[in-house]
C-alpha cells in the first residue's frame, strides 16, 4: 500500500548513513570492556573449580556472539554433571560460593523458567547471570558469532535493529515483545535473501562443526574465515539495509503465511510448522524458527500490540513500530531537504 510513496530514491537513503554507522560506532563495547569481562571469568572459574574440579563455564548470549553493547552485562553457562543434586541446588550452593568470595546482589532464583544466580562484581562493575547445562544457548551464540564474521554489515544492522528495539521498548520478551536473539535472527535472515546474498546459508553447506545436545543435531559450516569475501557482489550500504529491513517487515512479510528460517535461508509455511493458530499462550502471529530447536517459534510470545498503525488484521506490535520506524525515516530525509 502507498509503496511509491513510501520509497525513497538511493542517494536519499545514502545519507543516513553516516548517522547509523555512528550510532553503531557508539555502542560498540570497548577493549578494555571486554578484558574486564574475561577478568570476571577468569575469577568465577577459579571459584567455581575450587567446590567442582570437571566443571567449565562459558560465555553465551550478546557478550559472546558480538552483538553486544557497552555496558551489557553478561551471560555465563555452568556445564558440569550434576551427580545426584538438582540444577536448584547447585545454584544455590554457587550463590553462597559467590557470596563468600565478596561478589555483591547475589541472588539465586531457582524458580525461574531458565534457573540462574545473579551477580555484580565490585572490582569490574560487571553484572551478570549464571545459568546451568543450557549447552544449546551456547551453540547458537556461536553459530550467530560465526556470522557476524563473515560480513560486516550483519553486526551493523544488528546493532541498529537492538538499539531501535530497546529505545521502543520492543524487546522485552516478557512483555509480548521479541529477544534480542529474534532480533538478531531476524537480520540474519533478511541478510540471507537479499540478491546477491549477503549472507550465506552455513546449515545448508559443507559440515565442519556438529555437536548433539539433548538430542538435537546442531551441524553447520563453521569455517567462516573462508566466507569472508561472500557479500561483496552486493553493494548495499547500512542505511539502504536498515531502510529495506523495516520496510520488509512494514510492509511485505506475509504474517498470515510465513516463517522465517536461518535453517534454510529463506522462509518456510507456517502450516508445513503447523504453527497457524493459538495453542495456550503461543499466538505464532509472528513466526521465527529457532536454527536448532525446529519445532521453536521464538515469535510466539509475541503479542498483538496496542501500536496498529496500519489496522492489518494480523498486525503486530513489530508491524506497526516498524511502519512508524520508515515514516520517522521519512520525516528525517524531509527535513534534511
Ligand atoms: P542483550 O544484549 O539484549 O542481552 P542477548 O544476545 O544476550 O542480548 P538474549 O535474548 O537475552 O540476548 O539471549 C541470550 C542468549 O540466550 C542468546 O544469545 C541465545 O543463545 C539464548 N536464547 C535467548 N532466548 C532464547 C530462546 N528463546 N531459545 C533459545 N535460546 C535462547
Ligand atoms: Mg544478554
Amino acid at each position: 500500500r502507498n509503496l511509491k510513496r513510501q520509497t525513497m530514491c538511493r542517494g536519499d537513503i545514502n545519507r543516513l548513513n553516516a548517522a547509523f554507522l555512528a550510532i553503531y560506532d557508539s555502542l560498540i563495547p570497548a577493549d578494555e570492556e571486554k578484558a574486564k569481562q574475561k577478568q570476571l571469568l577468569t575469577v568465577l572459574e577459579k571459584l567455581v573449580s575450587k567446590e567442582w574440579p570437571e566443571a567449565r563455564l562459558y560465555l553465551y548470549g550478546s557478550c559472546a556472539n558480538s552483538f553486544d553493547f557497552s555496558k551489557s552485562d553478561i551471560d555465563v553457562c555452568l556445564v558440569m554433571e550434576a551427580g545426584n543434586s538438582d540444577k536448584s541446588e547447585v545454584l544455590l550452593k554457587l550463590a553462597d560460593i559467590l557470596q563468600a568470595d565478596n561478589l555483591q546482589n547475589v541472588q539465586a532464583l531457582t524458580r525461574a523458567r531458565v534457573p540462574i544466580v545473579k551477580l555484580m562484581d565490585p572490582v569490574t562493575g560487571i553484572s551478570g547471570d549464571i545459568c546451568m547445562n543450557n549447552v544449546l544457548a551456547v551453540v547458537n551464540t556461536k553459530l550467530l558469532r560465526d556470522y557476524a564474521h563473515i560480513d560486516v554489515r550483519l553486526r551493523q544492522l544488528a546493532f541498529i535493529v537492538k538499539h531501535w528495539a530497546k529505545s521502543r521498548g520492543v524487546n522485552e520478551t516478557y512483555h509480548g515483545t521479541l529477544s534480542s536473539y529474534a532480533y538478531v535472527l531476524m537480520c540474519i535472515n533478511f541478510l540471507q535473501q537479499r540478491r546477491p546474498a549477503i549472507l550465506p546459508c552455513l546449515q545448508g553447506m559443507d559440515i565442519t562443526y556438529s555437536v548433539t545436545i539433548d538430542n538435537v543435531e546442531c551441524a553447520y559450516f563453521d569455517q567462516v574465515e573462508k566466507l569472508r569475501d561472500f557479500g561483496s557482489r552486493n553493494r548495499e550500504s547500512i542505511a539502504q539495509l536498515v531502510w529495506a529491513f523495516f520496510h520488509y517487515w512494514a510492509y511485505c512479510h506475509d504474517y498470515a503465511n510465513d516463517v522465517i528460517s536461518v535453517r534454510t535461508g529463506c522462509t518456510l509455511s507456517k502450516r508445513a510448522k503447523d504453527w497457524t493458530r493459538r495453542i495456550g499462550n503461543d499466538r505464532h502471529l509472528i513466526c521465527i524458527e529457532d536454527p536448532f530447536e525446529l519445532s521453536h517459534d521464538l515469535g510466539r510470545v509475541v503479542d498483538k500490540g496496542p501500536l496498529d498503525l496500519l489496522s492489518v488484521p494480523t498486525a503486530t506490535c513489530i508491524h506497526g513500530h516498524a511502519a512508524d520506524f520508515i515514516k520517522r525515516l521519512q520525516q528525517v530525509h524531509s527535513t534534511t531537504h
